[in-house]
């Protein structure tokens, strides 16, 4: 039962001040010598100091905890290429839980760009702006370029949440099965539905885990992608194998692991029946999972089971991600993301998973308890412990790969986040 109607959900983005957002000015504004620090002539002093040295910036502007959530709107949520304008309560709702769960402030820049050099051209001049980029909601192949090319060229993180959000998200669920389950990663067998931007990304994830690339089985809407196909853009000939199949359900049989992020109802029960022993099942198509969590335990209760879904054990969710890993990269003041950084980030959401669930988390979720098993992989979205966990790990990452242009001490930084 949907938890709220069309109305509802249209008078919560109506009702009083329009939108989600708003500015609110963190300094004082009520005297004549206020006014004029805040403006001119004392405004200047900040300016001659960062033109003497542009590190300044983060010291006397609030760039060093400003997001900027780009969006051209050529492939909002399920619902495609909608455009930027209609896209933009997307990137609001963002920029509100960027705050409301790590305190980070966002500016949503919406641009009816479509033409990739553009795009990157205007991205790259807002570096003075902000402390760093996440891309959102941009469509594939297209998003692979543009993310490649903001990060060589920028000197501040970027980060396409559609990608490696779910890729981390799913990493650690894929950490806490091979535990649970004993499987070795090297001899997993795992099959991909979807071949687009967060398919591509977590498999990359997979692979820099330790996931042979031969025992990988990729499929796109027209079907396996091997050394056969001349249709392949760059991204998906990565993952062409000689091996040839014929159906999505012959590379099911046997296999250890499924990931589903391409459509709604592209698995049935017998395609599960046929996987290896304890099959890790990730379904998130979104709203709709290529499986019901429902049918692919009825086929298999032995299966570890998440979809992108929170009326269902292990959703998989990005908000348990992008909040807490820009939190650390900020904090840090890192210049990039790096993939020691979203593993560690992998890793921290797997360990926190391991750690017996507070009251508040069941009571929020509706259940009685939680504990770690093939029903609780990953941890909930309203644990509060989420933040110190996540943003102390990508910290850590990026002073131990050299991208951090702070030296925390990360004790005292997890007990400040704690608080
Ligand atoms: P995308 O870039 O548009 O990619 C979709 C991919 O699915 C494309 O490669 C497409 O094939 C493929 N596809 C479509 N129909 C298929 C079929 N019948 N069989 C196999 N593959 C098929 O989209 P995305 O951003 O990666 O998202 C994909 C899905 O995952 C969406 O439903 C999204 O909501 C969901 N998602 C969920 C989460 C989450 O739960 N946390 C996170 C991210 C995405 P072609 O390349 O041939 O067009
Ligand atoms: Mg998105």
């Amino acid at each position: 039962m949907a938890l709220f109607t069309k109305e509802e959900a249209l008078n919560y983005h109506s009702t009083g001040r329009k939108g989600k957002i708003e500015v609110v000015p963190v300094k004082p504004c009520v005297t004549q010598k206020h006014l004029s620090m805040a403006y001119s002539p004392g405004v200047a002093q900040a300016c001659l100091a960062i033109a003497e040295d542009a590190s300044k910036s983060y010291e006397y502007t609030a760039r060093g905890n400003l997001v900027a959530v780009v969006s051209n709107g050529t492939a909002v949520l399920g619902l495609g290429n909608i455009g930027a304008a209609a896209g933009k309560p997307v990137m609001e709702g963002k920029g509100v839980l960027f705050k409301v769960f790590a305190d980070v402030d966002v500016f949503d820049i919406n641009l009816d760009v479509t033409d990739p050099d553009k795009l990157i051209d205007i991205v790259k001049a807002m570096e003075p702006t902000f402390g760093g980029i996440n891309l959102e909601d941009i469509k594939a192949p297209e998003c692979f370029y543009i993310e490649e090319r903001l990060k060589a060229e920028m000197n501040i993180p970027v980060f396409h949440d559609d990608q490696h959000g779910t890729a981390i998200v799913t990493a650690a669920g894929m950490l806490n099965s091979l535990e649970i389950t004993g499987k070795k990663v090297e001899d997993l067998r795992v099959v991909v539905s979807g071949a687009g931007a967060s398919a591509i990304a977590c498999t990359n994830l997979y692979k820099s885990m330790g996931v042979d690339p031969e025992n990988i089985a990729m499929f796109d809407s027209r079907g396996h992608i091997n050394t056969s196909r001349t249709d392949l853009n760059a991204s998906k000939q990565a993952y062409a194998t000689k091996r040839e199949f014929a159906s999505l359900a012959e590379a099911m049989k046997g296999a250890d692991c499924f990931l589903g992020l391409s459509t709604k109802g592209v698995v049935s029960k017998e395609m599960v029946k046929s996987m290896g022993e304890n099959p890790i099942i990730f379904a998130c198509a979104n709203p709709d999972p290529e499986i019901t969590y429902t049918d692919a335990k009825e086929a298999r209760p032995d299966a570890i089971m998440g979809t992108g879904r929170s009326d269902f054990p292990n959703q998989v969710n990005n908000v348990l991600g992008f909040p807490f890993i820009f939190r650390g990269a900020l904090d840090a003041g890192a210049t990039a993301i790096n993939e020691e950084m979203k593993l560690a980030a992998a890793h921290a959401l797997a360990a926190l998973a391991k750690e017996p669930v507070p009251d508040y988390v069941c009571k929020a979720f509706g259940v009685d308890s939680l504990t770690f098993g093939i029903d609780y992989i990953i941890p909930k979205a309203l644990d509060l412990r989420l933040i110190e966990y996540v943003s102390v790990a990508v910290a850590r990452a990026a002073m131990e790969t050299g991208v951090a242009r702070k030296s925390l001490d990360l004790d005292n930084y997890g007990r400040q986040l704690r608080q």
